[in-house]
């Protein structure tokens, strides 16, 4: 704690108004209202606004307006630089809204802004449908699929963006609007990708596709040692991979998964994490030439449900420790980038540091013109991860994050949104390349002048 004190924000009417509540400093549920995903973030809001429906996030807006605030949104609360809380403004807390209502005729489902991606899952897969989302179960959907929506399923279906057919949301002038194809599509066009920038998301449409809820999924581990012979193999290996497996590629220190044997855990390692939505016996052949590599210290991968092993890196990511993440696409894995990441995974200390490396392609690079997100070239995504469980040895980890990615400069091919820390105006330019960010300021000139939504990635309309 920082012990700073917070600001109480006046009543500005929303206490009588909203079907919610407003949480503020000296409350008894202050604490965890304040709080987000990173523990390292130590922000003080002057108010909780918790949200019950739309009506309550216009009342919100409408005050920040009136009072002059410029309120976060927080949907999952995951953002990793904290930019859905704030010091002494308001906080509208989107997590109540959480109501998922799946159409399994005309396969569409409607999502309220609170839900997180496990709850989404299951709901889609209980009709044997889904749409594509991220690989930690207790992210929120709504800035997930504001930034883009990496996933399992990436290379299969795309991008979650790439399933967003509508969205109604609250825009700075405390006007609910309705963006489709056929009403605001600049705007629909913006929300895929563009983030917070627009206004309050209250409700999502996304349409479904068929899923069978059985997959081929898990990770094999190698020990650190292994990882020249193993990374090589990958990289023919994902060359030629069939869209119907997304894998990852993970070099850390061991962690204490169920069926890992206590004399691996700590020890450095590399690891392939995948998931392949085939058939088992199509499956058990498409990851035969990586699995057989080398001599894997254990082979998780088997026949699991889906919904299970969206759940395979939750333990990982907990609320509450320290995270810090340097990003940035690349266009190949080759030696020189090989080289550095070997040399950097050496130095790994913290147990709950990583290098993390997204395969792209497949449908992600042949879908989304309709979109904002920039990264359909790339051929891998990468976080370095610095995280410490408390405070002691995070600035460490985060100089060691930081000189990796210093170290790859010469190989970054641009940057996903929402792998983002608080990183200036010109990473988010990065993010999204001139032309991309041109167009998202035209729109955002035109729905957010005054820039009231500007704690997130942000498109300033002054153009800075
Ligand atoms: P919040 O912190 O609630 O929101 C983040 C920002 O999004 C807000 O500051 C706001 O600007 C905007 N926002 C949120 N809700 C709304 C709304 N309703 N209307 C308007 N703006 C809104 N990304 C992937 O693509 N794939 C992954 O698999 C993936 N895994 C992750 C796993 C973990 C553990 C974490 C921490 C992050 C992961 N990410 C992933 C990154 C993730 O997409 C972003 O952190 C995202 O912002 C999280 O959304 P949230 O709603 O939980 O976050």
């Amino acid at each position: 704690m920082s012990g700073t004190t917070a600001m109480a924000l006046p009543a500005m009417g929303l206490d009588d108004l909203l079907h919610g509540d407003v949480v503020r400093p000296g409350d008894a549920e202050y604490e965890t209202a304040r709080r987000v995903w990173n523990g390292s973030i130590d922000r003080r809001p002057g108010a909780v606004a918790r949200c019950a429906d739309e009506h309550d996030v216009v009342a919100c807006v409408d005050a920040a307006a009136r009072e002059g605030l410029h309120p976060a949104v927080r949907g999952g609360g995951h953002s990793f630089p904290g930019a859905s809380t704030c010091d002494d403004d308001l906080v509208i807390d989107l997590r109540r809204m959480r109501r998922i209502e799946v159409d399994p005729d005309r396969r569409v489902a409607r999502v309220g802004a609170g839900a997180l991606l496990g709850e989404l899952d299951a709901a889609t897969l209980a009709h044997g449908l889904s749409v594509p989302a991220g690989i930690v179960s207790h992210t929120g959907v709504a800035g997930l699929a504001l930034g883009g929506g990496l996933g399992w399923q990436q290379r299969r279906h795309g991008l979650t963006i790439d399933h967003l057919r509508a969205a109604t949301l609250v825009t700075a002038d405390g006007h609910l609007v309705h963006a489709s194809e056929d009403s605001e599509p600049e705007l629909l066009w913006g929300l895929r990708g563009g983030g917070g920038n627009f206004g309050v998301v209250t409700e999502f449409e996304f349409d479904l596709h068929p899923m069978r809820p059985a997959v081929t999924a898990g990770a094999v581990f190698w020990p650190l040692d292994a990882a020249p012979e193993v990374i090589e193999r990958y990289r023919e290996w994902a060359a030629g991979a069939t869209d119907e497996v997304t894998s990852i590629l993970v070099l850390r220190r061991m962690p204490p998964l169920e069926g890992v044997p206590a004399e691996f855990v700590g020890t450095l390692v590399i690891a392939v994490v995948a998931c392949h939505s085939g058939p088992p016996e199509v499956a058990e052949v498409d990851l035969a030439a990586l699995r057989s590599c080398a001599n894997p210290m254990i082979d998780l991968i088997g026949p699991t449900s889906f919904l299970q092993h969206q759940t395979f890196f939750d333990a990982s990511y907990p609320h509450g420790w320290h995270y810090s993440v340097k990003a940035c696409d690349i266009g190949a894995l080759d030696d020189d980038v090989i080289g550095l990441l070997l040399a950097a995974a050496e130095g790994i200390r913290s147990p709950r540091s990583s290098i993390v490396v997204w395969q792209m392609g497949g449908a992600v690079a042949r879908l989304g013109s309709g979109s904002a997100f920039r990264g359909r070239d790339a051929a891998f995504t990468l976080n370095i991860n610095g995280n410490t469980e408390t405070a002691s040895g995070f600035a460490d980890e985060r100089a060691w994050a930081r000189r990796l990615w210093e170290d790859l400069r010469p190989h970054h091919a641009g940057v996903y949104v929402n792998f983002l820390m608080d990183e200036g105006a010109d990473r988010v330019r990065d993010a999204y390349g001139p032309d991309v960010y041109e167009r998202l300021l035209a729109l955002k000139r035109r729905v957010d002048p005054e820039n009231r939504f500007r704690r997130n990635q942000n498109i300033d309309p002054d153009g800075s």
